[in-house]
């Protein structure tokens, strides 16, 4: 069965003394529910918080990855380096990264294998622009960032394999799909899995939802069959609002 899963992406935020001071406050907060939660801090804190979190159920997750295992590729950080310094999962295709990074379906499969390869666990996100939804696009916008990235894969690799759909204009806007949205969409997305890889191992991946969650919002939106967890960005940055997401199931 699929997993409850609330991750934290805190994006370029929180210098170290930031980040130790978050998770201090987040190991004072109470987890009621069955979510997994996980936090992706920068790089520069990656280890830090990993030595502090690495006996508690928090796990410390990456934001971005290269494809290549080392070499000439000034600035980039590989799936082995993650994995040396604790890292088990990674955030993959995040819409911040397709936009500003020129990161494409082609180069997100690369990633996605290198990780896998790694032993790694990938969160993988997409999701449409605002003009793909005004245009009623926003399912086949969907199905070929899903199918040009993850459909080279054999069924098997799924079990690593967690969506995250994130609608672009909701993003950091304050504007959240409504539920009814989200679940149409997470059912969708379960069922293009379905039409390629069989029912099974469409029910076992968890489908996250990300864009402007909020304590206010997170228990009717993961109230919704197919939405499985959420993936926070603003709202993960303060212990108290972060956990009245995780605690939301
Ligand atoms: P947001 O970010 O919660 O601030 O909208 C979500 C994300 O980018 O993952």
């Amino acid at each position: 069965m699929r997993k409850h899963i609330v991750a934290g992406n805190w994006k370029m935020n929180n210098d170290l003394a930031q980040t130790e001071s978050l998770i201090t406050d987040l190991k004072s907060q109470t987890r009621t529910s069955d979510a997994e939660v996980m936090i992706a801090p920068t790089f520069t804190n990656v280890w830090q918080a990993y030595q502090t979190l690495k006996d508690s159920y928090i796990e410390v997750v990456a934001q971005n990855m290269h494809f290549a295992e080392n070499g000439a590729y000034t600035g980039e950080v590989s799936a082995s380096m993650l994995k040396s310094v604790g890292v088990k999962t990674v955030i993959l295709g995040h819409s911040e990264r397709r936009a500003y990074f020129n990161e494409t379906d082609e180069l997100l499969a690369k990633k996605v294998d290198a990780a896998l390869a790694n032993d790694m666990r990938v969160i993988f996100c997409f999701g449409e622009e605002l003009s793909d939804r005004k245009s009623n696009n926003q399912e086949t916008i969907v199905a070929s960032q899903i199918k040009n990235a993850l459909f080279h894969l054999d069924a098997a690799a799924f079990q690593s394999i967690v969506l995250a759909y994130e609608p672009v204009w909701a993003i950091g806007t304050g504007e959240t799909a409504s539920p009814e949205q989200a679940q149409e969409m997470h059912a969708f997305i379960r069922k293009t899995l379905a039409d390629t890889y069989g029912e099974s191992v469409a029910n076992d991946v968890s489908i996250l939802y990300g864009g402007s969650v909020k304590p206010n919002n997170a228990k009717e939106i993961f109230s919704k069959p197919d939405v499985d967890g959420g993936l926070i960005g603003g709202a993960s940055l303060k212990a108290e609002d972060f956990y009245a997401i995780v605690n939301a199931f």
